[in-house]
């Protein structure tokens, strides 16, 4: 089969390699329907990350069960499955308590960018649909698996709720899922930060009521003279950099929550003036496992369009294009064909 092996920074490629077989009780394996490039992936790409030995990448995925291990009972070969990036047993206290991403079997999803996947934890991890679902579903259903999930915990986290003014830091994939997110729990007001023309668009399709282009001390200066001086409810922040993470504390109003969901690069935090600006944090990898039953009920009965977020649609054959158009920032997110 085809797959992804990233050897060093910008070097990614596609080559033929065995497919993969169960290798625990609790593994399924599956047929992609599709998969993606995260933003996440350009972090060892662009050597931000460190790159030790060839990485097998991908952790965006739905698809066909084709084989699952003695331990599965809760998804069987020829199910339609979406399934979370974080791997969880769906059992433990944490994964009980709703938070997936912190399971005591976490582990988390690789390989993807391929053919064909091995998923563990497969009964945690996976959902099922009743029947496989019509061809043009197939990018919001990938979506689920992480930008839309991860952009729906930025809106959680940040306790979105009806009639507040939720503030958006960051015009990738995930913000832009963020946006949907917000507007979605009941946001009467979805400020999006965005410079770029054709995400501001895509942000306003999906449900921002007001777009802030200013960056810095002049955004802060916007999004106050936007909410009475006061500030936003509620934060999504969705780049992970110093500067985006300062842009977030800044814009919310004491008492507010700050979801972040950008993996941090960079930040550091103020011990004294987080203790007297009162705003509240919570973030990390996204507990998509909790979420996945909801997005995918949205999703089917086509009340959101979260896979209008790619831009890009090209075969798995032509990975290192995708990676390198996101890089470049010539697609927001790119789908792959498989
Ligand atoms: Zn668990």
């Amino acid at each position: 089969m085809l797959g992804t092996k990233l050897y060093a920074p910008g070097d990614v490629r596609i080559e033929e390699m065995p497919e993969p077989v169960i290798l625990k009780p609790t593994d399924a394996i599956i047929k992609l329907a599709a998969t993606c490039v995260c933003g996440s992936d350009l972090w060892p790409y662009r050597g931000l990350n460190q790159v030790a030995a060839p990485m097998h990448m991908g952790h965006e995925y739905c698809g066909t069960v084709i084989e699952v291990g003695a331990a599965v009972t809760s998804v069987k070969p020829g199910q339609f499955v979406v399934g979370s990036f974080c791997l969880s047993d769906n059992t433990c206290p944490h994964c009980r308590f709703g938070f997936h991403s912190s399971c005591v079997q976490r582990e988390f999803m690789t390989g993807a960018q391929s053919q064909i996947a091995r998923v563990p934890l497969a009964d945690g991890s996976l959902v099922a649909l009743d029947h496989a679902p019509e061809e043009d579903l197939i990018p919001s259903l990938l979506a689920a698996s992480d930008v839309l999930g991860t952009g729906w915990y930025a809106a959680d986290a940040a306790r979105v709720q009806p009639g507040s003014t939720a503030v958006v830091v960051g015009d990738g994939a995930v913000g832009l899922m963020g946006v949907l997110a917000a507007r979605q729990m009941g946001a009467a007001r979805v400020i999006a930060m965005s410079r770029h023309k054709a995400r501001q668009e895509l942000a306003l399709e999906y449900g921002a009521t007001d777009i802030v282009a200013e960056r810095g001390e002049d955004g802060v200066a916007r999004i106050k003279e936007l909410t009475d001086q006061i500030g936003a409810d509620a934060v999504l922040e969705c780049v992970g950099t110093a500067e985006s993470m300062k842009q977030a504390l800044a814009v919310a109003r004491p008492g507010s929550m700050i979801g972040y969901v950008g993996v941090p690069h960079g930040v550091e935090f103020d011990g004294q003036q987080l203790f007297y600006s009162q705003r509240g944090l919570l973030g990390g990898p996204a507990p998509v496992r909790r979420f996945l039953p909801h997005l995918l009920d949205l999703i089917l009965t086509r009340k959101i369009n979260p896979g209008k977020v790619f831009d890009l649609h090209i075969p798995l054959a032509d990975v290192a294009q995708g990676y390198k158009a996101m890089d470049e920032r010539r697609a927001i997110k790119t789908l792959l064909r498989v």
